[in-house]
């Protein structure tokens, strides 16, 4: 599928340190491992009600990744999926009376349009489940074949067929060692059976679906249903792919066998990458990533933000009422992305405001203040991300330059004795606007 365009970055002078990124398995941050490429897999959306603030939030989590391996000289490779077939879009076109495939394709080029907006940087690769399926239904029979996933007989309403992965078949005796050793359930989670249970249950999967061996067995292809688009599965019979197993195939094939960083947000934990790291050990016999990161979620009004309560705050609508993106995204990197928040008015005026503030004091910027800037915010990012603490420092410099200016203003005429201030720098307002755009996205 398309990607959308990204800018050029401004280069800037020296590089970002080491970077250092909370791991979910391990529960701490540590350092991130420096195989070249550095690459990235982020979960896409399934296309319809996009791009709300939790999505967004997490996309701009894993653009400050992306800006930070690009301010290290590192080569990226970053692959994203749209989820553009599964039940949950099947359900909301047959609500609205539309199409499946044109409620897919508007929203996901919504989506494409909010993150240009929020100047998110692209994928290289963006891949949709519906061109994937062709590259899915071998692993399945692989997967048949090594005995670890198996068909379940119809009865109930439900027809002969399903394929479902064995988690039991699949894991590991071994029950030890990061997301970079061989998998067992639990691996990527640290949950227990009892404790997945409910997330299964509410996140796509069917612990009570009649036949399957370990009720936490996710599935890999849904034979063909009456009334439901179905493609050619070769001897899978007709269908479409599981969820799990999509994001294992195309990650497997556009990126190296384990890449570096897996992300979503937190309510992809479990089942979504505990099982796609199964997939992936069951089909190659190495790990899916070499590391998990998650982010936090976004709330409105103390209540979770989700597409069942219809309480989303949608980034096109806030673009089409005028805001800024510039400010949302602003609003965002006020939290740091492992945290949860609630979305509110009130953030995104104090981002505006800021924003303002900012684009005042890069005007006057004080001569020899921008490589000290850059530097924090360097040393911020670098530390798991740290976005409030960079922006902290922006803060900080922006109060200093408003200040300088007040001063020199004041110097000019006459009001105050001349001495003890710095120039305003036209080097130092190119560096600072660079920086803010190279690191944060954020254009002045
Ligand atoms: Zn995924």
């Amino acid at each position: 599928m398309k990607t959308w365009k990204s800018p050029a970055l401004p280069q800037l002078p020296g590089v970002m340190p080491g970077i250092q990124l909370h791991e979910t398995t391990a529960q701490r941050v540590v350092p991130l491992p420096d195989t070249e490429p550095a690459s990235l897999y982020v979960c896409g959306i399934t296309p319809y009600d996009a791009t709300h603030i939790g999505h967004a939030a997490t996309y701009v989590a894993f653009d400050l990744l992306n800006r930070a391996w690009r301010d290290q000289d590192r080569t990226v490779s970053y692959v994203q999926n749209v989820t553009d077939i599964d039940d949950p879009l099947l359900e909301r076109a047959t609500r609205d009376g539309v199409d499946w495939r044109e409620l897919a394709i508007s929203q996901t080029a919504l989506f494409q349009a909010d993150m240009v907006a929020l100047n998110v940087l692209a994928p290289d690769n963006y891949i949709g489940a519906v061109e994937a399926i062709g590259w899915i239904v071998p692993e399945v029979e692989k997967l048949i074949a090594a005995g670890i996933a198996y068909p379940v007989a119809g009865g109930n309403g439900e027809p002969d067929g399903d394929i479902y992965f064995s988690v039991e078949a699949a894991s590991a005796a071994a029950k030890s060692g990061g997301p970079d050793s061989p998998w067992w359930l639990g691996q990527i989670s640290g949950l227990t059976e009892e404790e997945m249970l409910p997330f299964f249950a509410e996140r796509g999967g069917d612990p009570e679906r009649a036949g399957k061996r370990h009720r936490l067995d996710p599935l890999l292809w849904r034979v063909a249903r009456e009334g439901e688009p179905f493609w050619d599965g070769s001897s899978l019979g007709d269908g479409r792919p599981g969820w799990h197993i999509e994001c294992t195939v195309i990650a497997q094939r556009f990126l190296p066998k384990p890449f570096t960083v897996q992300g979503g947000g937190s309510d992809l934990v479990f089942p979504h990458h505990e099982m796609g790291a199964g997939h992936a050990f069951a089909l190659e016999h190495t790990p899916m990533a070499q590391h998990y990161s998650h982010t936090g979620m976004v709330g409105l009004d103390g209540e979770k933000m989700s597409k069942s309560l219809g309480n989303l705050v949608l980034v096109s609508v806030l673009r089409a009422e005028g805001t800024d993106p510039a400010a949302i995204r602003l609003a965002i990197l006020a939290h740091h992305y492992r945290v949860d928040w609630f979305w509110t008015q009130e953030l995104l005026d104090d981002a505006e405001y800021r924003l303002e503030r900012w684009r005042k004091a890069v005007q006057t910027a004080p001569d020899g203040s921008a490589k000290p800037l850059l530097a924090e915010m360097r040393a911020a990012l670098s530390q798991d991300l740290d976005a409030p603490r960079a922006l902290a420092a922006v803060d900080a410099w922006a109060a200093a330059s408003i200040a300088a200016a007040t001063a020199s203003a004041r110097a000019a005429d006459g009001s105050q004795p001349v001495g003890g201030v710095a120039a305003a720098s036209e080097r130092d307002a190119d560096l600072v606007s660079d920086s803010l755009e190279a690191l944060l996205g954020i254009k002045l």
